[in-house]
């Protein structure tokens, strides 16, 4: 690691040097990389476990398991909530190993697959239930009724939670891991890692990036921790600071990815109706 830069820092109003940023965030180390093998056998253990329990609901629904302690609709009710936790852990654990260990985008198909698992798994551990639910002609209305609500429902947290909105690739993570060698920082609700964070011999923050300003605490690591920690992309204004290129950022331009023809074509029917507004007044 290099040596800490020093900046004096100059207050604005009194002219004085400052030596601390206002609020000093705690800074802590990050914890160690898993196993992502570890991590996927749990994910696939967990996503069996809840295709079990949708066995067992579609069971329940055509009278072969017959429980007299309980009605039928509390029946099924527990069997989609247990069927939706298993989903939504075994997702988590999936969407760990994919940041520990990224698929590579090489093949976009296999790489979207691989990681939109989880958003799969939910589709199946839900839509085949929710048909049978539907087309049953033996279940009395009120339970289809509230059955079908709650199993859609569950499928829509499921799904949601098992969508990876930070998806990295091996690629990514190569070059994000040679182009920044010295340790990163993370606040613990922030979506990105930073760069510019300089700390004394004592290890406390001394200058940062405007975003971490607010933080009472760091984490601190590697880039292929930060990424482990689902902090899939460096913060836009530490790249600029700190002139980092070719790493992946959150910066996100419109123009990025709209075709600029239709950019265009938005800015000229917006100027037209506004001319129209005008000789309409
Ligand atoms: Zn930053």
């Amino acid at each position: 690691m290099a040596e800490p830069k020093k900046k004096k820092i100059v207050s604005a109003e009194s002219g004085e040097v400052v030596t601390s940023v206002p609020k000093k965030p705690q800074v802590v180390q990050a914890a160690p990389v898993g196993n992502a093998t570890g991590l996927r056998v749990g994910a696939i253990v967990l996503w069996v476990l809840a295709f079990v329990f949708e066995i067992l609901a579609i069971c329940i629904l055509f009278g072969k398991i017959q429980w007299t302690f309980m009605p039928q609709l509390y029946q099924l009710i527990l069997f989609i909530v247990l069927d939706m936790a298993c989903v939504i852990i075994g997702s988590q654990l999936w969407k760990k190993a994919n940041h520990i260990k990224p698929a590579s985008e090489k093949n976009p198909t296999l790489f979207w697959l691989w990681n939109n698992m989880g958003v799969i798994v939910a589709c199946l551990a839900f839509v085949p239930f929710i048909i049978l639910l539907l087309t049953n002609k033996n279940v009395d209305k009120k339970t289809k009724t509230i059955a079908t609500i709650a199993a859609v429902i569950a499928l829509l947290i499921a799904g949601g939670t098992s969508v990876d909105y930070n998806p990295v690739s091996a690629e990514q993570q190569q070059a994000a891991m040679e182009a920044i060698s010295e340790s990163v920082f993370w606040s613990p609700f922030g979506k990105v890692y930073h760069t510019y964070v300089v700390l004394d011999e004592t290890g406390e923050v001394v200058e940062c990036c405007p975003h971490l300003n607010r933080s009472e605490q760091l984490t601190t690591g590697t880039v292929e921790e930060a990424i482990a920690a689902g902090r899939t992309r460096l913060c836009s204004y530490c790249a600029k600071h700190d002139a980092i290129t070719g790493v992946a950022t959150d910066n996100v331009d419109v123009s990025d990815y709209v075709p600029e023809d239709v950019v265009e074509t938005v800015e000229d029917a917006a100027e037209t109706a506004e001319t129209e507004a005008d000789e309409a007044a």
